[in-house]
This record gives C-alpha cells, sequence and structure tokens, in this order.
C-alpha cells in the first residue's frame, strides 16, 4: 500500500506541475499601486471549478491570451497585453482603482497560481478585489457569441457570501467573439464595460419617450463617441456617461457617480497637481524640454456627490508655473497616459482638454480649444512668469436621434494628460557654473565697459 500512495503522491505532484507551468506570466503592470479597490486583469487563462455563480453553465477551462501555453507569453503578445492593459487602465484612471496584471490572490493571498479554486474563493471573498479573465472559452457552450458576462454590482466593499455566489467575482471577456485576439479596441471596451457591471452599472440605452429604440447605446449609431455601458466597437472613443437605462425616464444612471459611491471607493482620485494658480505646481524641465512622466495629471469631476459631465467649471484643472527668458515657447497638453511610451499618448484617450497660457496676474494670453483632444499652444512671450492651465473641454452631449427627439445623454470629458514642449527658460546651473559666470561676468564685462 505504501508504494501505491507513493505513487499516487508523485502522480499529483507531476500532475500539479504541468498545469502550474501552463499558464504563461502576464508582464506585471500596475495603474495605481495601493489604491482602495483592486481590478485584476487575468491574460493567463483559468481552470473555473463548478457552475459561474447561479448561471447554471460551466465556464471551465479558459485559455491564456492568444491561448498562449506556459511558461512565458511572446515578447510580442506581451506587448499586447500592454495595449490592452493601459486602455482599460485608463477608462478607470479617475477612480480610487488600481487595474493590474499582477494576480492578488498570489501577491497578497500567498496562493499557488495553480489553485485555482483556492484563488476562486479567494476573489469572493476579499472584500474591493475583481477578477476579469480575458481569454477564450474553455466551454464553448459558455455564454457562446457574447463578447463578456459579468454578474452586476459584486466588486464591492464585503461579500455577500449566499446562494449561488460561487465565482461571481471572477468576470469574463471573450476575444473570439470580439474580433480575435489583437481586436485592442473591442477588447478594452468589452472589458471595461463587464467591469462597470461588477462596479454596479446598468446598461446605458437609446430611448424615445418610453420607446426603447437600442437596448445598448451606439449615441444613436455616432462613429465617433460611444458609452462604455453600451456598445462602443464601432465608435472611435467610449467614455462614461449619463443616461437613462430603461424605459421609465426617471431612470437616469450617472456611472461615473455610481463607480464612486462603491462603498470605500473615496472620492475621484487626486493627482497633487496645482488646482489654482495660487498652488501651480513649478514645471520641471530637462534642458529647456518640459519632462512628460514629471508634468503630468488627472482632469476629474470637482464634486464627488454630484458630478456633471457638462461645463468645463464641473472639473478640476491643473496649474503649472514657469518662468521664460522670452522668444518663442510651444506648449503641448496631450490626452491620455503614456504607459506604452514615454511622451506619447496611449490610444485610448478619456479627456478632451483645453489649455491656457495665462501671465503672472492670471490673465489670458492665448488658448487653444479645438475639437482636438490634445491642443498645442506656440507663442512668442515676454519675459517673465506665466501659467499653463489643463481643463477639460467640458463633456459632451449626445448625438440626436432621427427626429431629434431622443432621450438627451451626457458624456464625460475627464482622465489623464501630460505636458510636453519647450520653454526658454532661465538655465538653472549647477554650483560651479553658477560661480564660473559670476566671475566672467563681474571681471570681463566690467573691464570692457572701463
Ligand atoms: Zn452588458
Amino acid at each position: 500500500m505504501g508504494t501505491i500512495r507513493a505513487f499516487v503522491f508523485s502522480f499529483l505532484l507531476f500532475a500539479i506541475s504541468v498545469v502550474a507551468s501552463a499558464q504563461p506570466v502576464a508582464p506585471s503592470l500596475s495603474s495605481r499601486p495601493g489604491a482602495a479597490y483592486t481590478l485584476y486583469l487575468n491574460f493567463s487563462g483559468f481552470n473555473f471549478t463548478g457552475n459561474w455563480g447561479s448561471s447554471g453553465q460551466a465556464p471551465g477551462n479558459m485559455s491564456a491570451y492568444r491561448n498562449q501555453t506556459g511558461p512565458n507569453f511572446t515578447a510580442a503578445q506581451q506587448a499586447e497585453i500592454r495595449n490592452i492593459w493601459s486602455r482599460v487602465a485608463e477608462s478607470y484612471n479617475m477612480f480610487n482603482v488600481n487595474v493590474t496584471t499582477v494576480d492578488p490572490a498570489v501577491s497578497v493571498g500567498g496562493l499557488a497560481s495553480s489553485n485555482y479554486q483556492g484563488r476562486q474563493q479567494w476573489y469572493d471573498q476579499t472584500a474591493r478585489v475583481m477578477h476579469a479573465v480575458i481569454g477564450n472559452r474553455g466551454n464553448s457552450g459558455f455564454f457562446n457569441g457574447a463578447g463578456g458576462v459579468s454578474y452586476v454590482d459584486v466588486w464591492r466593499n464585503s461579500y455577500s457570501g449566499t446562494g449561488n455566489s460561487n465565482g461571481i467575482k471572477t468576470n469574463w471577456t471573450f476575444p473570439s467573439s470580439l474580433g480575435g485576439f489583437g481586436a485592442y479596441h473591442n477588447i478594452f471596451t468589452a472589458a471595461t464595460h463587464e467591469v462597470g457591471h461588477a462596479a454596479g452599472l446598468s446598461h446605458q440605452g437609446d430611448y424615445t419617450g418610453s420607446t426603447q429604440n437600442n437596448a445598448y447605446s451606439t449615441n444613436n449609431g455616432s462613429s465617433t463617441l460611444a458609452p462604455f455601458m453600451g456598445v462602443g466597437y464601432s465608435a472611435s472613443r467610449n467614455t462614461w456617461s449619463v443616461g437613462r437605462i430603461s424605459t421609465n425616464q426617471n431612470t437616469i444612471q450617472n456611472d461615473a457617480l455610481r463607480i464612486r459611491q462603491n462603498s470605500g471607493m473615496g472620492g475621484f482620485i487626486n493627482d497633487g497637481i496645482g488646482r489654482s494658480i495660487a498652488q501651480a505646481t513649478p514645471i520641471s524641465l530637462s534642458n529647456g524640454q518640459i519632462k512628460p512622466l514629471v508634468n503630468q495629471g488627472v482632469i476629474v469631476p470637482v464634486s464627488d456627490s454630484n458630478p456633471n459631465p457638462i461645463g468645463s467649471n464641473n472639473y478640476t484643472r491643473g496649474y503649472f508655473s514657469f518662468e521664460t527668458i522670452g522668444g518663442l515657447n510651444m506648449i503641448t497638453v496631450n490626452a491620455g497616459t503614456q504607459w506604452l511610451q514615454t511622451g506619447v499618448a496611449d490610444p485610448h484617450r478619456s479627456l478632451d482638454a483645453t489649455l491656457r497660457i495665462l501671465d503672472a496676474l492670471g490673465n489670458q494670453v492665448a488658448i487653444s480649444a479645438t475639437s482636438s483632444l490634445s491642443e498645442t499652444i506656440a507663442i512668442n512671450l515676454a519675459p517673465g512668469l506665466y501659467y499653463i492651465e489643463v481643463s477639460s473641454a467640458g463633456g459632451k452631449n449626445a448625438s440626436l436621434g432621427p427626429s431629434g427627439t431622443w432621450a438627451p445623454r451626457q458624456f464625460y470629458d475627464m482622465g489623464a494628460y501630460f505636458l510636453t514642449g519647450t520653454i526658454l527658460a532661465i538655465p538653472e546651473p549647477t554650483g560651479a557654473t553658477l560661480l564660473c559666470i559670476m566671475i566672467t561676468g563681474v571681471v570681463f564685462v566690467r573691464r570692457r565697459n572701463v
């Protein structure tokens, strides 16, 4: 018997090691480490135990991204994962949320990555954690045809733990139903949408009176802007919105407010950039070039309790100060994050920015508020102190329906930005250089004057 047990034991170990090595590890990416809420984007595959919640359907063993097996993703696959992560991370950038590819059940919970059942339970039982799997179906019949699926209002401060709650804090995004792996736009909008459900959001729809025109709002067929909680595959830009979620005309959902209201979420995030001229953040330069990684921020609604998408004054503003020796200065506010490449805006931009240059008294010297999301000002300035003001374009109203009567919808213009450009600034020499300038200035200039 002892021999048989030993054999069985070693066989089990073998089986476990095979499963562990079959799971490729994603690059470690975290948008906001230490945030109150955690969104774990799992690209490594997941072997689900049993039926998913009360659905009566078994997800099975979902593949890793591009059906890759372990231990590593290729460099190209890692680049694709970064592309999707960066887009979802910007979607949730205004909230106290860390969008990460690092599995908290392993890094915090101390579980082996091969312990799928243990991890499944850990996600369910751990406050403020959501597990979003992005890969192909293990069970081909599991919500076949859907781009993704999620339980609603499960990403919360506490675990309800009643009834058929198995795995309800795991949700799913299926690239095979979204144009395939590499279809970043479709995949990230679907993942953001499913996680939005988990955060308590319902579908934003298009309505005329009590008639539903589209269960999933397309912003009345817009190719430029659609709500995350509608369907955004055909629109180039997707944002959180405010609008109707049912045929009852009184059921208005404010996406940003509802996400922020999750217990323990706190207010919209504070980027630490001065929010007035008096508190302006001194700009940081390197040889006259604006440093993009230092001069960056996130524009959010001013009000935590009553965020309003329409009106520039309903959003925070970022102020930077600089001194110029005079001449041509060029300043760009780039809408978006720069996680993929420093100084270059990532593809998904939540913010539509407005840029102003103010003089030392706060009077407007120049403004750029074009239809582009990013703005540039190139201007000859007299020597002196100036301020850069970054603000929101102030939101968008929905495209009108065919008869102009479809229910109103509003879109947020909020999110990340960073500055680039050239400031003709007074050089900041080192101590040794300063000494040299003083000596030559005093000695030689005076001799010439004599
Ligand atoms: Zn949905």
